[in-house]
């Protein structure tokens, strides 16, 4: 069996209800990474997956490189989000149980990689259970010690752009590659653990209408059971 918990980052964004719909509609549980800047833009959309039953986390304020902040900046970052996503809770009437928080561009921040996961475990932030996943990398990265929610697979559907050269064939034949942290493609990973990023960007949206469900069929289509997040 193949197995994977989904994760979508970078809402809130103008098609946020549209995948919130289709996850409702697929019964898949999912876990939203927020942007503060984005929530604030499209709060309505936000508190939309939050009233849908989505676990939403953080995903910092600005979307910064972590590696670039100082400490202080960086504390600023999480909790000027954190605040914002107390609010839409509150907001949408849904009591904020779990708080996972994902990195922007995966940099755990460099110098303060050690601080900031010290900081995670001593303020309530919660990881995301990984100790299905198999993958010799998870450990050698030191990914099974770290709070923040880190990925084993990223489509990287948004390179999709209109003078990136990349389209979304490319993105599908990717799945049927070996990946170099996996040692087998995707779709052939029989015995797979995954945890798997697609983001809501309307840019995407607007050159491949409905990547998101495309990219989550074809995982359905290849024997993908979407497990709920749990958290350690
Ligand atoms: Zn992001």
């Amino acid at each position: 069996m193949k197995h994977a918990v989904l994760t979508i980052d970078d809402i809130g964004s103008k098609n946020t209800p549209a995948i919130v719909d289709y996850l409702c509609e697929k019964k898949i549980p999912a876990i939203m990474f927020a942007w503060g800047q984005r929530v604030e833009e499209y709060y309505e959309n936000a508190l939309y997956a939050v009233k849908n039953g989505i676990i939403v986390g953080n995903h910092s304020y600005s979307h910064p490189f972590f590696s670039k902040l100082t400490m202080e900046e960086a504390i600023a970052e999480i909790e000027k989000n954190e605040a914002i996503l107390d609010k839409l809770y509150q907001d949408a009437g849904v009591e904020r149980v779990y708080r996972p928080f994902r990195f922007p561009y995966g940099d755990k921040g460099g110098d303060n990689k050690d601080a900031l996961q010290e900081y995670f475990r001593t303020h309530g932030y919660h990881k995301v259970k990984d100790t299905q996943i198999p993958y010799a990398f998870w450990k050698d990265m030191g990914l099974d010690k770290d709070i923040d929610t880190f990925w084993t697979y990223d489509f990287e559907e948004y390179l999709i752009r209109p003078d990136s050269g990349v389209t979304f064939e490319d993105i599908l034949k990717r799945t049927r590659e070996v990946d170099p942290v996996l040692g087998k493609s995707l779709l052939s990973d029989e015995d797979g653990s995954h945890l798997i990023i697609i983001h809501a960007h309307d840019e995407t949206e607007e050159l491949v209408p409905g990547y998101f469900r495309k990219l989550i069929d074809l995982l359905i289509d290849n024997g993908f059971v979407f497990d709920p997040p749990e958290f350690i």
